[in-house]
C-alpha cells in the first residue's frame, strides 16, 4: 500500500482547542503531535490538555506524541520612558541593561539581557518588536551602548528584543525550563523542544538534566537564531529531531533567506536521519478565514515535497477560529501533493552515509530494496528504540512502515516521523518468527493489513536487545 500522507502534523494546543470535542476534532482531522507551548498558559492547564489528549488517543486507538515546547530565554525591553517610545532612522540613542529591578542610566532604552554590553560589540544589530526598530551599536559606553537608529519607529515597553550576529551568555534552557522541564517528564511527554539554541552544548546540557530525571525523551532543537546556522551540524548530529521555527528566524535572519535556510536544514536532518518540523504561519491566514491563500497552499506543498517529516500549525490551532478546518486543509494539501510525488524517484533518499551505524543502515536499505524487488505493501519494522523504523523512514520508501513495537514510550514517539505507523504489541521475548505471528496478527486487526500480503519484516536476534536489528524476511501476511 502506498502512502496516502506521510507528512505528519503537528497541532499547537491552545484556549481554542482544549476541549475533549476540540482534541477529538483535530485527532479526526489529522493531527499526529500534539504541542504544548510552555510560553503560554499555566502548568495546570498544560496538565489538563495532557489528559485529554491521552484520553482522547486511548479512545481512538490512535498514536498521538505529546511535544512540550520550552519557552526559553526571552530578551525584552523594560519600563520605556516617554520621551524615548519613538526613535526616527539617523537618531542617536543609548541602550543599557535592566539589572533585576534597578533603574537603568536616565536618557537610555532598558533592555532586559545583563551582559548587554560584554556581548554586543560596536558594529552589531539591536532588532526590537521583531525587527520593527533596528539599531546599529556605534560605541560601548562605562554604562550604556550608543546606538545609530538603522530603522525608526515606534519602541514600547516588554516587546521582545534580538541580537541575531551575536552568541550570547544566556542560557538555554533556562532555569524555568527545567523546572517546566521536569513537570513535563514526570507527565512522560514523548518529545523536549528546546527554544533558541546557539549550539550543541544546550542539547547536551537538556539531555544530561533529562538523563539525570531517568528518562530518555527525545530532544528537538528549535532553529530560531542565526547564530544557530553556523552550528547547525553538530546541533542535529547532537539533537533527536530538529525545528525550523521561521517566526524567529525570520526576524533575526533577512527574512528573504528563510526559505534558503528551511531547505539547509531539511536535506542536512534528512542526511542524518533526524527528524525536521517545518513550524510557523503555514496556514496563518486560516486563524480567520475558512480558507487558504494559494501561498500558503504552495508553502505546505513545497514542505512536503522537500521531504520534511512533519508540518506545524501554532496560533491556527491554539487561537484560531478555524482549527479543525486549518488540520484538514494542511492534511489534503500534504495528500495531494504526496499522491503527485509517488511518481516522482527523485524525492527518495539517496545518501549512502552510515550515520556511524553501518549494520542499521545496511539493514534499512536492503529492506527498501527489497521491498521494490519484490513489490511487497509494507515494510515492518520490528523495534524497541524505534531506530530501524527511523532508518527506512530516512530513505522515503513508497510502503507504508509499520514499526511493532513492545514499548509504549516508541510507540508514541514515532507519531512524528515521515510515513511511520505504529503499532504496540507487548511480548518483548517473543521468538522471531512468534513476532512475526503476532504482528501479523496485530497488522490485520488494526486494519492496516491483510491475509495473503506480501511484506517485509525486519527485526533483531537474540530479542530483546536494543539496536541490533540483523534479520529481514519476505513474508506473505498469515503464512508460517
Ligand atoms: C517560531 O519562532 O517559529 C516558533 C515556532 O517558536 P515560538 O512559537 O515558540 O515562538
Amino acid at each position: 500500500m502506498i502512502h496516502t500522507r506521510p507528512t505528519k502534523i503537528v497541532c499547537t494546543i491552545g484556549p481554542a482547542t482544549s476541549s475533549l470535542a476540540a482534541i477529538r476534532g483535530l485527532v479526526n482531522a489529522g493531527m499526529n503531535v500534539a504541542r504544548l507551548n510552555f510560553s503560554h498558559g499555566t502548568w495546570e492547564e498544560h496538565e489538563q490538555r495532557i489528559e485529554t489528549i491521552r484520553a482522547v488517543e486511548k479512545e481512538y486507538g490512535t498514536n498521538i506524541a505529546i511535544l512540550q515546547d520550552l519557552g526559553g530565554p526571552k530578551i525584552r525591553t523594560g519600563n520605556i520612558p516617554p520621551e524615548l517610545a519613538t526613535v526616527e532612522t539617523g537618531d542617536t540613542v543609548r541602550i543599557a541593561p535592566l539589572h533585576g529591578t534597578a533603574n537603568p542610566p536616565s536618557g537610555t532604552i532598558p533592555i532586559g539581557y545583563d551582559h548587554l554590553l560584554e556581548d554586543i560589540p560596536p558594529g552589531g544589530t539591536v532588532l526590537v518588536d521583531d525587527g520593527k526598530v533596528e539599531l546599529e551599536v556605534l560605541k560601548l559606553c562605562a554604562d550604556s551602548l550608543t546606538c545609530r537608529v538603522v530603522r525608526g519607529g515606534r519602541i514600547e515597553s516588554r516587546k521582545g528584543v534580538t541580537f541575531p550576529d551575536q552568541q550570547l551568555q544566556m542560557k538555554t534552557p533556562t532555569d524555568e525550563d527545567l523546572q517546566a522541564l521536569e513537570f513535563g517528564l514526570a507527565h512522560d511527554i514523548d518529545y523536549a523542544a528546546v527554544s533558541f539554541v546557539q549550539s550543541a552544548d544546550d542539547i547536551e546540557r537538556t539531555r544530561d538534566f533529562i538523563k539525570k530525571k531517568g528518562k530518555d525523551t527525545p530532544i528537538i532543537a528549535k532553529i530560531e537564531r542565526k547564530i544557530a546556522l553556523q552550528n547547525i551540524e553538530k546541533i542535529i548530529l547532537s539533537s533527536d529531531a530538529v525545528m525550523v521555527a521561521r517566526g524567529d528566524l525570520g526576524v533575526e535572519s533577512d527574512i528573504t533567506m528563510v526559505p534558503v535556510y528551511q531547505e539547509r536544514i531539511v536535506r542536512l536532518a534528512r542526511n542524518q536521519g533526524k527528524a525536521v518540523i517545518i513550524a510557523t504561519q503555514m496556514l496563518e491566514s486560516m486563524m480567520e478565514s475558512e480558507l487558504p491563500l494559494r501561498a500558503e497552499a504552495s508553502d505546505i506543498a513545497n514542505a512536503v515535497y522537500s521531504g520534511a517529516d512533519a508540518i506545524m500549525l501554532s496560533g491556527e490551532t491554539s487561537v484560531g477560529h478555524h482549527p479543525e478546518a486549518a488540520v484538514r486543509t494542511m492534511a489534503r494539501i500534504a495528500g495531494n501533493m504526496y499522491q503527485y510525488m509517488g511518481i516522482d524517484e527523485s524525492t527518495r533518499h539517496h545518501s549512502d552515509e552510515s550515520l556511524g551505524d553501518p549494520q542499521g543502515v545496511a539493514m534499512s536499505q536492503a529492506a527498501c530494496m527489497a521491498a521494490r524487488q519484490v513489490e511487497a505493501s509494507y515494510l515492518v519494522a520490528h523495534t524497541l528504540s524505534g531506530k530501524t523504523a527511523r532508518l527506512i523512514a530516512r530513505q522515503r520508501p513508497p510502503q507504508t512502515i509499520v514499526a511493532i513495537t513492545p514499548l509504549e514510550s516508541t510507540r508514541r514517539r514515532l507519531a512524528l516521523y515521515w510515513g511511520v505507523s505504529a503499532l504496540f504489541v507487548p511480548g518483548i521475548e517473543l521468538s522471531f518468527l512468534q513476532a512475526i505471528k503476532k504482528g501479523d496478527q496485530e497488522l490485520i486487526a488494526s486494519g492496516l493489513a491483510k491475509p495473503g500480503e506480501k511484506i517485509i519484516v525486519t527485526a533483531g536476534i537474540p530479542e530483546g536487545r536494543s539496536g541490533v536489528t540483523n534479520i529481514m524476511k519476505i513474508h506473505i501476511i498469515g503464512s508460517e
